[in-house]
């Protein structure tokens, strides 16, 4: 998508009002050196997370020892866990880089992210499978069928079907599943239900993004998400990681490849780098997990719509804006997700008329078109700051990795429907590399919307562990 035109004149907004944008202006930018300076931190952050004394960005394994060979076949379930929805696909790989998808979506219902019973979640997931395979096989099954679990959150795993979650993110909160492996979690209440399914691997969604978009494209160097949360995967060379010396099986060669999921959302966790603001550290304390993701919680889809909303808060109590209005929706956390800067930002109108509705409607206040200006040009600032910040993550591998040029395959809301997001994260690209302006599908580096990592990627690589596992490898 394109940014959208900056609508309307400021000229006739009051200068209290102007002051206060301009102090936002400062808070929320970004500079091309501030950029420069986070990218160096990464790599060393990166490469940290590699050694086996490890840092703060995890740097998970993911066990795909191998790049897809486009000869993979067969039909294969995914699921994906991991923002609104809970996705179920069969997936049928052609054997000639092509797959066909047949989807269901189920919403995950609301208290779920934070019910105290985790057989609730895969008693859920479980019951939702059993739903789409009676509909898609209504006849049965002979043998049960493969799952590729596409479980987005930061799993330590020691092989490809387990995961031991390290700490929830993006909201989730559900007791007794940090620590454990959520494979038999999943797989117990599939046995419940007598669902004939194997689940064979455990992936993050950026593995899956990386997996299924070098099945069609050979320059992915990267899978990205930018989505509720944030991250990115690539391949390493083995050699290359020391924590897994002496942890490899004798039939993975030093040089093989080894798909790391970097969990790069905890990048800075110790806030060296990253321009926090007040609202971020607000953000953060009041967080299920403080302390974590730090550079999640500036880029990513969760936290936008928050953002603006304490930044709104903040400019009402010291009696700036919305004076007089009735506050009790617009103080509830989380009431504006990503969709509300979205469309504040998409709203086509001078004097932002679907902004007003939108805000009379949903959080019960009436503004001034003054006001709207305001919170339309904030809505930019954090929009643009996390198209920023969120790129240096894909500039610290491509350049941790020498690579000059190449495709970082990217996922997730931010990116597919966020106004502007594809234009200011090339952009950012553009400042940390010293491009010269060019159209940004000419940059070396191409953020390009990937193939679907949590469909056919979590199937290519379930086929890719089966053959693996008959071939009597590990
Ligand atoms: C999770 C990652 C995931 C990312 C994007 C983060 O919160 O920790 O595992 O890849 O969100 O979904
Ligand atoms: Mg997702």
């Amino acid at each position: 998508k394109k940014p959208p035109a900056r609508k309307g004149s400021m000229a006739d907004v009051p200068k209290e009002l102007l002051e206060q944008l301009e102090e936002l202006e400062s808070v929320f930018h970004v500079s091309a050196d501030q950029l420069k300076a986070v990218t160096k931190h990464f790599i060393s952050e990166l490469n940290k997370g590699l050694s086996k004394e490890g840092g703060n960005i995890p740097m998970i394994p993911g066990w795909v020892v191998d790049y897809p060979t486009g000869k993979e076949s067969g039909d294969y379930l995914a699921i994906d866990l991991g923002g609104t929805n809970l996705r179920v696909v069969l997936v049928k790989l052609g054997g000639d880089r092509t797959f066909d998808t047949t989807q269901s979506k189920y919403k995950i219902p609301e208290g779920m992210r934070t019910t105290q019973d985790p057989d609730e979640l895969f008693g859920f997931i479980a019951d939702s499978l059993k739903e789409f395979v009676e509909e898609i096989f209504p006849e049965g099954v002979s043998k049960p069928l493969p799952l590729g679990f596409t479980f987005s959150f930061p799993a330590s795993q020691s092989k490809i079907n387990s995961g031991v979650l390290q700490r929830w993110t993006k909201g989730f909160d559900i007791p007794n599943v940090e620590g454990h492996d959520v494979v038999p979690m999943l797989q117990k209440q599939l046995e419940a239900r007598k669902i004939p399914i194997n689940v064979v691997a455990l992936i993050n969604d950026t593995t899956g993004t990386l997996v299924a978009s070098l099945y069609t494209d050979a320059d992915a160097k990267m899978g990205v998400i930018f989505g509720t949360g944030i991250n990115g995967a690539y391949y390493e060379n083995v050699a290359d990681i020391p924590k897994l010396e002496g942890k490899l099986a004798d039939d993975i060669p030093k040089d093989s490849p080894m798909a790391i999921n970097c969990e790069y959302g905890s990048f800075d966790n110790e806030h060296v780098v990253l321009p926090r603001n007040k609202y971020d550290i607000k953000i953060d304390e009041d967080s299920p997990r403080p302390g974590q993701q730090a550079f999640e919680k500036m880029s990513s889809g969760y936290y936008l719509g928050e953002l603006v909303r304490l930044a709104l808060i903040d400019l009402h109590d010291k009696g700036f804006i919305l004076k007089g209005q009735d506050m009790t929706k617009l103080n509830t956390p989380y009431i504006m997700d990503t969709s509300y800067p979205a469309r504040i930002e998409e709203d086509p109108f001078e004097n932002l008329e679907d902004t007003d509705a939108l805000l009379q409607k949903d959080l019960g206040i009436s503004t001034t078109v003054q006001e709207r200006k305001l919170i339309r040009r904030l809505c930019e600032l954090v929009g643009i700051r996390a198209a920023r910040l969120a790129v240096c993550g894909i500039a610290a591998i491509f350049q941790k990795r020498g690579y000059k040029s190449g495709h970082a395959a990217c996922d997730g809301s931010v990116y597919k429907l966020y106004p502007g997001f594809q234009q200011h994260a090339a952009e950012a690209l553009r400042d940390i590399f010293d491009w010269t302006p060019a159209p940004i599908d000419q940059y070396p580096i191409i953020l390009s919307p990937s193939e679907d990592g949590s469909g056919a990627g979590a199937a290519i690589i379930a086929a890719v562990t089966e053959k693996r596992l008959a071939a009597g490898k590990s």
